[in-house]
């Protein structure tokens, strides 16, 4: 039986770029001690106090069907945290309840892409944003944003590729780079929208995590209401991966299509979970806060270890939980560098190269172990690519 073209597409075949991920688990089975820096996943778990909520709801009964778009009161909240911050008017009307970001991500793009449309997207990316554009019978096309600009996307590579084109998505607070878009950077992305009439599919799952710099989200920039789907998530900001729980803000209009598409698919969020998140959310900035503290710490760990030496460099380090660090002194890709690195040190990093082409000559590394350990881990790191750089560290 042959399958569709769009499912068994969704995927390139041949790299799917996780290569030393496996690797580096498949050693760990065999009994290794392995330094994992590659998953974007807190090495806290979620706050007692979110599921103490989570278990009250389920025993009072909040396990049948939820309301499809969301429960009124984590639709309202979510509004008012985004008019809060953004400072646009935003009604429960604007929001839409998703099982996490990355449904949110797809049924966005779902909604703005007839089959053949081109769906700009910004390189180095967030693994999965190709095949979303491409799940939807979208055909995604890469706007570089290349380390020598901090990974900023420059306004006339967009413009080079946005004629025709039907949407372009940008993620700020960036993985895999660390980059907090400028208002430049924004304003810039805001004007090639309006010029070449684009939608703006804007990922914010890392609004939280925000180590300089300020988020602004183009939600709020002028004309851009109206042209915007803002992709939330409580998975990063409140470490609730496993609860699948998230957001889409826009127009009301393409709220009430997509509360339309999650009838035919998802059919809602549980009602359990919601009620957990909507008490996460009413914890306030506090608890987004020691959520993210880790993550604050361990940047100015990266900080530290890597001053005094010229090797290894840090993108700027502005939001989100990685460091993109640049390797090109030793000579090596990042693809060779995290293999050799995981073979000879036991520490496993991503190649800059599995989120692009423009994060080539680099390696992500999740800040996502515990302190002592992560420094150690840096410090082998540099010491490696000094060797490999044929300087001493
Ligand atoms: N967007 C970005 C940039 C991410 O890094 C992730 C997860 O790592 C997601 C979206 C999806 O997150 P979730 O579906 O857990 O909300």
């Amino acid at each position: 039986m042959k399958l569709s073209h769009r499912i068994t597409h969704l995927t390139p075949s041949g790299s799917d770029g996780w290569e030393i991920f496996y690797k580096a688990r498949a050693l760990k089975a065999a009994g290794h001690d392995i330094t994992e820096l590659t998953i974007g996943e807190h090495d806290i778990r979620t706050h007692p106090s979110i599921l103490g909520a989570m278990n009250t709801a389920a025993l009072g009964g909040h396990t049948g069907y939820a309301m499809v778009p969301g429960i009124a009161e984590l639709r309202a909240a979510v509004a008012a945290r985004i008019e809060a911050r953004t400072a646009v008017p935003t009604t429960a009307d604007n929001i839409m309840i998703t099982p996490g970001g990355q449904s949110a991500l797809f049924a966005s793009h779902h909604a703005v892409l007839d089959e053949g449309d081109v769906a700009l997207f910004v390189d180095p990316y967030y693994a999965t944003y190709p095949g979303t554009i491409r799940g939807v019978g979208g055909v995604p096309k890469s706007v570089p944003a290349y380390p020598e600009n901090g990974f900023q996307p420059q306004a006339a590579d967009i413009a080079a590729v946005a004629e025709g084109a039907k949407s372009l998505l940008i993620n700020t607070p960036n993985n895999p780079t660390g980059a907090v878009y400028t208002r430049e950077t924004l304003e810039a992305i805001a004007q090639t929208c309006r010029d070449h009439d684009l939608w703006l599919i804007s990922d914010e799952v890392y609004d939280t995590q925000l180590w300089a710099g300020e988020h602004i989200s183009p939600r709020a920039l002028d004309g851009m209401a109206e042209r915007t789907l803002v992709v939330g998530s409580m998975s990063k900001s409140h470490a609730m991966t496993g609860s699948r729980v998230g957001w889409i803000c826009g127009p009301e209009a393409v709220i009430a299509h997509l509360i339309n598409l999650a009838t035919h698919t998802t059919y809602g969020v549980p009602g359990y979970i919601q009620e957990a998140a909507l008490f996460a959310l009413g914890e306030g900035a506090a608890l987004e806060d020691e959520v993210s503290a880790p993550f604050k710490r361990r940047r100015a760990i990266t900080e530290r270890v890597l001053a005094g030496q010229n090797v290894v460099k840090a993108s700027p380090i502005q939001g989100a939980m990685y460091a993109m660090l640049d390797v090109r002194a030793t000579g090596l890709s990042g693809e060779a560098f995290a293999h050799e690195l995981l073979e000879t040190h036991h520490i496993a990093t991503m190649p800059g190269e599995s989120f692009g082409k423009a994060g080539a000559g680099h390696v992500r590394v999740a800040m996502t172990i515990e302190d002592e350990r992560y420094a150690g881990a840096l410090e082998t790191l540099i010491a490696f690519a000094s060797t490999k750089a044929g300087v001493s560290a």
